[in-house]
């Protein structure tokens, strides 16, 4: 059987790949750090996924064992129609190819997964960035709806992805499966929260799928929003004013990844997954360290705009942006259990591994070029029409970017 928390006393895999290529871009000081191992598209089983990467799943397994580890962190990211709000991870598979979805990706992954050689290892997977909660926000009639998302959501073949992946992994005994659920700046308003705890739900009850299968959660995947905000309340006032009415908070009942997450994971037993589920929050890129960091909370301010964008650490220009956001470093190292209802804080994104590119590069992996990735784009509804925050000269999803790299080591908080 499984057991609690897979991350407990665990010794987690080392990406070999990832931390060959942090330690030759000098990164050695976090190259010992374990990251997941991403399967992006359908080759990437045999033979890594994008960028610079050679190790097929196969190879990262017989590494795990060899390193004696005791967990293996993967993200499936392959959907029919993927990255339908946005373009910079459009991938390889149509909308309506689901069919290649199951039986060219899920099952060959499975059948990989579930060699009798890696049973003692816990796999840990983190099923589908984005795709239920773009089904829950980018879709009818608000501002912030995509074609892509609404064909999604009409075609079924998302929630029956994931509900597929989730039945499948789930046999196997020793995989635990983590749903995505976005991040505070986007799931954390009302309108989203229950939403796509229900969405969840009917995934989770999809193509064979049932609750059982789902070990829980992953928030703040390859995003950058800070674990708590230590220098203002979201019940905090300014001359009677609640900071939820500021531009930054903007009536959200969050402001930061894990009390979002805690709140989300109760929400989630309340709409029927099991009571021992957990969420593992990325750390890889939110740490906010450097010397723009707030080290208190202004003192005296008139409005609530200038108490919370001069207590914030997530210096973000708004929270909606997501593309290798100017000024992020790295987060707090993976650990285990590092709060309530939290399994693990985990470097799923690699660190250095590009979000989108900054202007249009030709390439042959589905991906589309997303202007929120250009720094001189002025945004569109769902970042509320702010500037993009990006940083320039960025290459393709999923390849290597020195220059954020740098900036990620410069800015770490912890400091390295
Ligand atoms: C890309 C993937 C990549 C992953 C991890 C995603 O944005 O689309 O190709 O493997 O990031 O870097």
């Amino acid at each position: 059987g499984r057991v609690d928390n897979p991350y407990e006393g665990a010794q987690v895999y080392v990406n070999p790949d990832w931390s060959a290529q942090a330690a030759e871009s000098g990164g050695e000081a976090v190259a010992d750090q374990p990251t997941a191992v991403w399967l992006d598209r359908i080759a990437a089983i045999d033979s890594g996924s994008a960028g610079e990467n050679t190790m097929g799943l196969r190879d990262h397994l017989d590494a795990a064992l060899e390193q004696g580890a005791d967990v293996l962190q993967m993200v499936t990211y392959n959907l029919p129609g993927r990255d339908c709000a946005a373009l910079a991870s459009n991938g390889e598979l149509g909308p309506e190819e689901i069919d290649r979805y199951k039986n060219e990706f899920i099952d060959p992954i499975a059948e990989i997964l579930s060699d009798p050689a890696y049973a003692d290892l816990r796999i840990v997977n983190t099923i589908e960035i984005d795709s239920l909660p773009n089904l829950v926000t980018n879709v009818g009639d608000r501002a912030t709806a995509t074609e892509n998302c609404d064909e999604m959501l009409a075609n079924g073949n998302y929630v029956e992805g994931v509900g597929y992946a989730l039945a499948t992994f789930g046999d196997i005994e020793n995989v635990y499966n983590y749903i995505d659920i976005g991040h505070h700046g986007w799931i954390g308003w009302d309108d989203n929260f229950t939403a796509t705890a229900e969405l969840l739900h009917e995934a989770a009850n999809t193509a064979g799928a049932t609750v059982d299968d789902v070990a829980g959660f992953a928030a703040n995947v390859a995003n950058y929003g800070s674990i708590e905000e230590p220098y203002f309340s979201i019940d905090d006032t300014v001359n009677g004013t609640s900071v939820r009415q500021s531009t930054w908070v903007d009536w959200n009942r969050y402001a930061d990844i894990q009390t979002f997450s805690q709140a989300f994971r109760e929400e989630a037993i309340s709409a029927g997954f099991n009571n021992d589920v957990g969420v593992i929050i990325d750390t890889s890129r939110n740490g906010w360290g450097g010397p723009d960091r707030p080290t208190g909370p202004v003192e005296g301010a008139a409005t609530v705009d200038e108490y919370v964008d001069g207590s914030r650490i997530d210096r973000r220009i708004q929270q909606g942006n997501w593309c290798n956001q100017s000024g992020a470093g790295l987060g707090e190292r993976p650990a285990a259990a590092p709060a309530t209802g939290i399994d693990a804080y985990a470097w799923i994104k690699p660190p250095g591994e590009s979000d989108g590119s900054s202007s249009e590069i030709e390439n042959d992996e589905g991906k589309g070029f997303d202007r929120m990735c250009d720094p001189t784009y002025e945004g569109n509804p769902r970042n509320n029409n702010n500037m993009s925050g990006a940083l320039p000269g960025a290459p393709v999803s999923g390849h290597w970017f020195q220059a954020q790299f740098e900036e990620l080591l410069a800015n770490a908080h912890p400091a390295l």
